[in-house]
């Protein structure tokens, strides 16, 4: 029989936990949460997880022989420990080697982002609407930027666990400083807090990006129709990096600014100018798995 596949999703405020009959069914038979109460500190989240998996053991009435966990940040391969966490309690921890003594099984880490993409690619708009998509790249855009890339129905971790690591690829100095010590990443610009920032420097009012969006529409705020071709812009400049390398039969755009449709068009038509190519025939495109994505992806990576 086939093992159902296990996976967890480790979040800054919750943890959640899921099992999977298989690539096939993806309709849970266990689906459940816990805080995370990171502030509790390392030990705490690794106790947290162990109470997660002890709930799902009684839920299913089984044990896994391995698991799958999305993570904030990725596992350095060469010391094992963790890095580029946005939980800080992570950083710097081995935590693939104290979840492996926890359970005394083998698990398999990947970033969120990369769970986003793999579950995109196994069960939402990948697999609904380009199902013979080989290479596929997962942004996530919102309070900060990532990205995953599938191969052939696997993630692409590379050489140092960065593969799609787009968010902190040089793009502009216009956005100043980034938090992990570089200028003019593409977080500082086309983030959701960048935005809101630049907006807030160009006429003096805070207003979140869903409202600035909301005043470009109008056509009367024009700081707020200046916000909205930056992030066009910029997003396809950014995009046209990746494009070029990569080249991805499918691009999916998560997160809270991809919501904002005008990256669709304007944004697309942007990456035209940018790419190396007459035309872009790439299909970008909205997400189908919602808050699902996470723990589905976790669970993907055992597959
Ligand atoms: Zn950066």
């Amino acid at each position: 029989m086939q093992q159902p596949l296990w996976g967890i999703d480790l979040g800054g405020t919750k943890i959640e936990g899921a099992i999977i009959p298989s690539l096939d069914n993806p309709d849970p038979v266990v689906r459940i949460r816990v805080n995370t109460e990171s502030d509790l500190g390392y030990q705490h989240i690794l106790k947290q997880i162990a109470v997660l998996v002890e709930e799902m053991k009684n839920k299913s009435g089984n044990s896994p022989l391995t698991i799958g966990i999305g993570t904030p940040g990725a596992l350095e391969p060469s010391t094992g420990l963790m890095k580029n966490c946005n939980s800080t309690a992570l950083i710097g921890k081995p935590f693939k080697r104290d979840i492996e003594a926890l359970f005394q099984i083998p698990v398999t880490l990947a970033n969120d982002a990369n769970c986003f993409a793999l579950a995109e690619n196994h069960w939402g708009v990948v697999k609904q609407q380009f199902p013979q998509a080989r290479v596929v790249f997962g942004i996530i855009m919102g309070t900060g930027v990532g990205g995953g890339i599938v191969i052939d129905g696997k993630v692409w971790n590379g050489h140092h666990g960065i593969g799609g690591e787009w968010g902190h690829n040089f793009l502009d100095e216009s956005g100043g400083k980034c938090y992990c010590g570089r200028t003019g990443c593409v977080e500082t610009i086309i983030s959701g807090p960048a935005l809101e920032k630049y907006y807030q420097e160009q006429n003096g009012s805070k207003l979140k990006l869903h409202d600035i969006y909301i005043a470009a529409q109008s056509g009367k705020d024009t700081t707020a129709l200046q916000t909205m071709d930056r992030l066009c812009h910029f997003f396809g400049k950014a995009v046209s990096v990746v494009t070029n390398i990569l080249d991805p039969d499918v691009i999916v755009v998560g997160g809270g600014v991809g919501n904002i449709d005008l990256i669709y068009q304007k944004g697309v038509k942007s990456l035209q100018q940018f790419i190396f190519n007459p035309i872009v025939t790439v299909p970008v495109l909205k997400p189908a798995m919602g808050d699902s994505a996470g723990v589905f992806g976790a669970a993907a990576l055992v597959a």
